[in-house]
C-alpha cells in the first residue's frame, strides 16, 4: 500500500503545480480520491496518508465500504448517477453529491435526508459539451434547477461539476472547462439573490487524472483522481 501514498504524494504536486502555474493558491483545489472498484483497504490506505475526502459511483458498492470504514472521519462524495430507487441510501451515507440534474432527485434526497445528519452538500452537474448519452443538465437550465435546490430544507447547493466528453483534441477539452467555469462565475454571482442560508456556492468539481492540469488551469476547485492513486480500474462497465 506504499504505492498508494506514492501515488497521493505525485498527485499532490501535480497539483500543487498546476496551482502555481495558474498563479492560484495552493490550498484553491481540493483532491477528492475517486476510489470506485477500489477495496476498503485500499481507501484506509490512503486515508493513512492523509486523504480524508473519497468519491464513488456505485452506491450499494459505496454503502460497504462507507459501513466497513464507519470508525474514520472520511467525508464521502457519491459521483455517479443515482436514479429514484438509490435516492435513499445517498441520503442516509453521503455527505456529498455531484451529480444531481432533475428536480425530482433533489426533492427526494431532502426529503429522505435523517434529521440527525448535515444538509446533504450538492453539486449540480451540466453537460458542457452536449454529450449524448451522458448525465447532467443543459447549461441554460442550471440557473432553475439551482434555485430550486436552494429552496430544499436538506440540501446545500455548493456548486457545479462536470465531466467533459473525452475532447478529439485539447482546445476541444479547454473549451468545456472554460465554458463550466464560466457559468459556475455567473451562477455563483447569482446566488446571492437565492436562500441565503442554504447556498455557499464555492465548489466547481472538474478535473480527473488525465486533465487535471487544464481544469485547474480553468478554474476547478476540486479535482476527482482515481487511476493516477489507485492505478487502473477493471475494463468492463467501469
Ligand atoms: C472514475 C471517475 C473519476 C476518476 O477518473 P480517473 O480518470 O480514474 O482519474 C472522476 N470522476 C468521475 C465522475 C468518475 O466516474
Amino acid at each position: 500500500m506504499t504505492i498508494i501514498s506514492d501515488n497521493l504524494q505525485q498527485v499532490r504536486g501535480r497539483i500543487r503545480a498546476a496551482c502555481e502555474a495558474a498563479g492560484r493558491r495552493a490550498d484553491a483545489v481540493q483532491l477528492l480520491a475517486v476510489s470506485k472498484t477500489m477495496a476498503a483497504d485500499a481507501v484506509q490506505a490512503a486515508f493513512e496518508a492523509g486523504q480524508t475526502a473519497f468519491g464513488e459511483n456505485y452506491i450499494q458498492e459505496a454503502v460497504g465500504k462507507i459501513q466497513a470504514l464507519r470508525t474514520l472521519p472520511i467525508t464521502w462524495h457519491c459521483v455517479g448517477p443515482v436514479q429514484s430507487n438509490k435516492t435513499r441510501l445517498v441520503a442516509e451515507h453521503f455527505d456529498w453529491i455531484h451529480t444531481l440534474d432533475r428536480l425530482k432527485i433533489a426533492e427526494r434526497l431532502s426529503e429522505q435526508r435523517p434529521a440527525g445528519l448535515p444538509p446533504l452538500q450538492v453539486l449540480i452537474q451540466v453537460n458542457v459539451d452536449g454529450g449524448a448519452n451522458k448525465s447532467g443538465l443543459p447549461p441554460h437550465d442550471a440557473l432553475a434547477l439551482a434555485q430550486a435546490v436552494s429552496q430544499l430544507p436538506r440540501l446545500q447547493l455548493r456548486g457545479l461539476m462536470c465531466i467533459p466528453e473525452p475532447a478529439a483534441n485539447s482546445i476541444a477539452n479547454y473549451a468545456a472547462l472554460t465554458g463550466t467555469c464560466a457559468l459556475f462565475d455567473r451562477l455563483k454571482s447569482l446566488a446571492g439573490d437565492f436562500a441565503a442560508e442554504s447556498v455557499n456556492f464555492d465548489t466547481l468539481s472538474m478535473g480527473m487524472t488525465a486533465d487535471l492540469e487544464a481544469a485547474i488551469a480553468c478554474g476547478s476547485t476540486m479535482v476527482r483522481v482515481g487511476t493516477a492513486i489507485f492505478g487502473g480500474r477493471p475494463a468492463k462497465a467501469y
